[in-house]
C-alpha cells in the first residue's frame, strides 16, 4: 500500500490493539509496512510485540477483499459485488422488520471501533433501522466497572486522572490486574513507581507476571472480592486510617457502610477469601504508610455475578481513607480493548445514547432527536444486553448485523451463543478477516483496518486521540461509515450517514454537548497538537479534564456515595460435582479472541495454541503430568486442552486463555451468568472438574 505521507518518519498514528493507545510510526518501504513506537503520553516511543508486529495483518493473505454471499445455508460462502451484497442485507432485514416488526433486526458491535463508527452505528440503529436491539461486546469489559463507577461518582471514566499520575502515588493496588501481560507498555509507568520509592500490591487468584513488580501479593479465592474488601476496610477503621474530614464533606452513606464493615473481622475474612490475618495486617500496614494510593481493578474483580457490587467495595475503601479525588489518588477501571471507553460513549449500547445520557431520560432523547433530525417520541428505547442478544431465543431478533466483534469466540457460553446466531433467519458480518462469527453469516463485508482509515478512539484515560489514516485501503474495501452509508441509502435515508470522519466527528460533537462525555469542544487539530484531549471538554481551548473529582464529583449535590453492598456467594460456584474454579483470561501475545493476532506469524508461534493452567499439587492429585491432554468439564460442557502445571495458582483454581475458537475454545465452558445490575458476564468464575484424557 502506498504510503499518505512525505514525513520520513511516516503517519503519527496509534496501536490498533489494547485500550492504553500507544503512539506509533507507520510507513510503507519497499519491503513493507514499518511500525514505530513515536513518543505519547501513554506510551514514550515504546510498543509491545502486539504493537510491533501489527502491520503484518494489512497485507495478509487472510484479510477479506472482497464481499462473500452464501445463497442458502448448506452452501460455501462465495465471491459478489457491492451491490449484491449490500442488497441482500438491506433487502433482508426489510422484510424480516415487515414480519417480525422493528426489533426483529438487531446490531452487535464492538470496543474496538472508532468513536465516529460507534456513534454511526446507533445511529443507522435508532434511525435506519429504528430498532431497540444494540449493543456491543464492550458490556462483556467495562459494564461492572461502569455502573459501579456512575453510582459511586455520577460518572464513569475508566481512569478519572492521567495514566502519569500512577508514578507519583506512594501505593499503587491492582485487583485483578494482568498488566504486566493484558497491557506490556503500563509497565513502563510501575517501574518508574519503584524507582521513585512507590510500592506495589497485586490482588490476583493467579501470581501473574504482574506480582513479579509487587511488593506485597494475595492470592484470594476467586470471587471474594467484596469479603476481601470489606476487611481491609474494617482493618482500616480499626488502625485510625479513615478519614473523616472527607466523609464528612464529600460523601454520603458512610455509616451503613461502617457497619456492614464491622462484620468483617480479619478470621472471618480469611475464612471467606483465603488471605490470611496475617496478609490482611500486611496490607493494612501498606495502607498505613501510604500517604497517596491508587487502586485499579481490571476483569479479574469485574468480570464476575457481583462484579458491580466488588468493584463498589473497593471504591468503598478509597473513599473512607479520602484517597479519592486528590492527585495522586483515585480509583480507577483498567479498560481492555482499544476503544472500550469511547464505544460506550456514543451510543452503541442497548441504554445509552451519545454523550453518555441514559436513553429513557427525556430531555437526553430530545437533544439527540433534535440533532438526528427526528421526532424524540420516533426514537427507540433501551433494548436488551449483550448477553441476552446473543443467547436468548425469546426476543424477537430474526437478523443480525455483527461489527467489529467475534462472539463466536469471545461470548460466555458460547456454544449457546453460536446455537443462536446460527438459528436466525440472516445473519451478516462487517471484519477484516473471515472470524469464527463471519463463517456463519448469510453475507461478510471486508472492511478497512486501522491504519487505512482516519477516526478518534478514546483511550483509559479518557484522552481522545487521532487515528491518522496512513495507507491507502486494498482496492474496493470500503471504511465502516461508508458500508453504513451504503446499508441506509439503501434504507431510505440518502442524508444523515455521512461518508467522510470529520462529519461524523462534527456530528458527534453535537449529540455529546452537555452530556456527561461532552466532546463539543473537542476537534481534529487540536487533538494532534495536544498529544489528545480529556472529555469532557466543552471548551475550545486547552486539554479538556485530566484529572476528574478534584472540586466535587459528578452526582447533583457534588458528593460521592458509599454503596453499602453485599458479599453475595456466585451463582455458579464449585460443588462435589465441579470442584474448581475456572477462570479465564488473557495471554501477552493475543488480543481479544485472536482474529487479528492469531494470523501474526511470529504471535502465533509464541503462542500457538490454548492451554489448562493447572497447580502442580492438583495435578499431582488428579494424576496429571505436564503437557497432558485434560478435559475441562463444567455445567456447560467440555473442552479438552492441554495442561500447564505451575505454582502460581492457587489449587483450587483453573485457568484457560480464552483467545481461540474452534476445539480450543474457552467459553464453549464458561457460564452466561451475569452481574443483574450491568449484564457483565462471570467469566472469572464457574464451577469446573478436570479429568486427565486417557483414550
Ligand atoms: Fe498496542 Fe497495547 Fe501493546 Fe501499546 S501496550 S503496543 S497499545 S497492544
Amino acid at each position: 500500500p502506498a504510503a499518505l505521507t512525505a514525513d520520513p518518519q511516516g503517519v503519527a498514528t496509534h496501536c490498533p490493539y489494547c485500550a492504553l493507545q500507544c503512539g506509533m510510526w507507520i510507513r510503507s518501504t519497499e519491503h513493507g509496512v514499518e511500525i514505530s513506537g513515536r513518543d505519547f503520553p501513554t506510551n514514550r516511543g515504546q510498543l509491545c510485540r502486539k504493537g510491533w508486529t501489527a502491520g503484518e495483518l494489512l497485507d495478509s493473505a487472510e484479510r477479506l477483499r472482497i464481499p462473500l454471499v452464501r445463497d442458502s445455508r448448506e452452501e460455501a460462502l462465495r465471491p459478489a459485488t457491492w451491490d449484491d451484497a449490500l442488497d441482500r442485507i438491506a433487502d433482508a432485514f426489510t422484510g424480516l422488520q415487515r414480519a417480525y416488526g422493528n426489533d426483529a433486526v438487531a446490531i452487535f458491535g464492538g470496543g474496538g471501533l472508532t468513536n465516529e463508527t460507534a456513534y454511526l452505528l446507533g445511529k443507522f440503529a435508532r434511525v435506519a433501522l429504528k430498532t431497540r436491539m444494540i449493543d456491543y461486546n464492550g458490556r462483556f469489559c467495562m459494564s461492572a466497572a461502569a455502573t459501579a463507577m456512575r453510582k459511586a461518582f455520577g460518572l464513569d471514566r475508566g481512569l478519572p486522572f492521567p495514566l502519569d499520575d500512577i508514578a507519583g502515588t506512594d501505593l499503587l493496588i491492582l485487583a485483578g490486574v494482568n498488566t504486566a501481560e493484558t497491557m506490556p507498555v503500563l509497565v513502563r509507568h510501575l517501574d518508574e513507581l519503584r524507582a521513585s520509592g512507590g510500592r506495589i500490591v497485586v490482588i490476583d487468584p493467579r501470581r501473574t507476571p504482574t506480582a513479579a513488580l509487587a511488593d506485597v501479593v494475595v492470592q484470594p479465592v476467586p470471587g471474594t472480592d467484596v469479603a476481601l474488601a470489606y476487611g481491609l476496610l474494617f482493618g482500616a477503621i480499626r488502625a485510625g486510617l479513615t478519614d473523616g474530614e472527607f466523609i464528612a464533606e464529600r460523601t454520603v452513606g458512610f455509616a451503613d457502610v461502617r457497619a456492614t464493615a464491622m462484620g468483617y473481622w480479619p478470621e472471618r475474612v480469611e475464612l471467606l477469601t483465603g488471605v490470611s490475618v496475617a496478609q490482611l495486617d500486611e496490607l493494612i500496614h501498606e495502607l498505613a504508610l501510604a500517604r497517596t494510593t491508587i487502586l485499579l481493578t481490571g476483569r479479574g474483580v469485574e468480570q464476575q455475578v457481583h462484579g458491580s457490587a466488588a468493584v463498589l467495595a473497593y471504591i468503598n475503601l478509597m473513599l473512607a481513607l479520602g484517597r479519592i479525588g486528590r492527585p495522586y489518588c483515585g480509583y480507577g477501571s483498567v479498560t481492555g480493548q482499544g476503544n472500550g471507553q469511547g464505544g460506550r460513549e456514543h451510543g452503541q449500547k442497548a441504554d445509552q445514547l451519545p454523550g453518555y445520557r441514559r436513553i429513557d431520560d427525556p430531555e437526553a432523547r430530545a437533544h439527540v432527536a433534535q440533532v438526528w433530525g427526528i421526532a424524540p417520541g420516533d426514537l427507540p428505547g433501551p433494548g436488551v444486553d449483550a448477553v441476552t442478544l446473543l443467547t436468548d431465543p425469546d426476543t424477537d431478533v430474526h437478523g443480525m448485523l455483527v461489527i467489529g466483534s467475534n462472539p463466536v469466540v469471545s461470548a460466555p457460553n458460547a456454544q449457546l451463543a453460536e446455537k443462536r446466531l446460527r438459528s436466525l433467519d440472516f445473519l451478516a458480518v462487517v471484519d477484516i478477516v473471515l472470524s469464527e462469527t463471519a463463517e456463519l453469516a448469510d453475507v461478510v463485508l471486508p472492511t478497512t483496518q486501522w491504519a487505512e482509515e482516519t477516526g478518534t478512539m478514546t483511550n483509559l484515560e479518557g484522552r481522545v486521540l487521532l487515528r491518522q489514516k496512513a495507507l491507502d485501503p486494498p482496492a474496493g474495501v470500503l471504511t465502516d461509515i461508508e458500508i453504513l452509508h451504503q446499508l441506509a441509502r439503501r434504507l431510505g435515508h440518502a442524508s444523515g450517514f455521512p461518508t467522510d470522519s470529520r462529519q461524523v466527528f462534527d456530528e458527534l460533537r453535537q449529540a455529546s454537548r452537555g452530556g456527561v462525555a461532552d466532546y463539543s469542544g473537542i476537534d481534529y487539530e487540536r487533538i494532534a497538537a495536544e498529544n489528545g484531549i480529556f472529555w469532557p471538554c466543552s471548551e475550545p481551548a486547552g486539554i479538556g479534564s485530566p484529572r476528574l473529582f478534584l472540586a466535587g464529583f459528578a452526582t447533583p449535590d457534588g458528593r460521592a456515595r458509599f454503596v453499602d453492598v453485599a458479599a453475595d456467594l456466585d451463582a455458579d460456584c464449585p460443588d462435589a460435582a465441579f470442584p474448581f474454579y475456572l477462570t479465564t483470561g488473557r495471554l501477552m501475545d493475543h488480543y481479544q479472541s485472536g482474529a487479528q493476532t492469531r494470523r501474526i506469524a511470529s504471535l502465533r508461534r509464541a503462542s500457538p495454541e490454548p492451554f489448562a493452567e493447572v497447580h502442580t499439587a492438583t495435578a499431582r492429585s488428579l494424576g496429571i503430568s505436564d503437557g497432558e491432554r485434560v478435559r475441562i468439564v463444567t455445567r456447560q460442557g467440555s473442552v479438552i486442552l492441554p495442561a500447564r502445571l505451575t505454582t502460581t495458582i492457587r489449587e483450587d483454581t483453573i485457568f484457560v486463555p480464552f483467545h481461540w475458537g474452534g476445539s480450543g475454545r474457552a467459553n464453549t465452558v464458561t457460564t452466561n451468568a451475569v452481574d443483574s445490575t450491568c449484564g457483565m458476564p462471570a467469566f472469572k468464575l464457574t464451577a469446573a472438574r478436570v479429568e486427565a484424557v486417557r483414550e
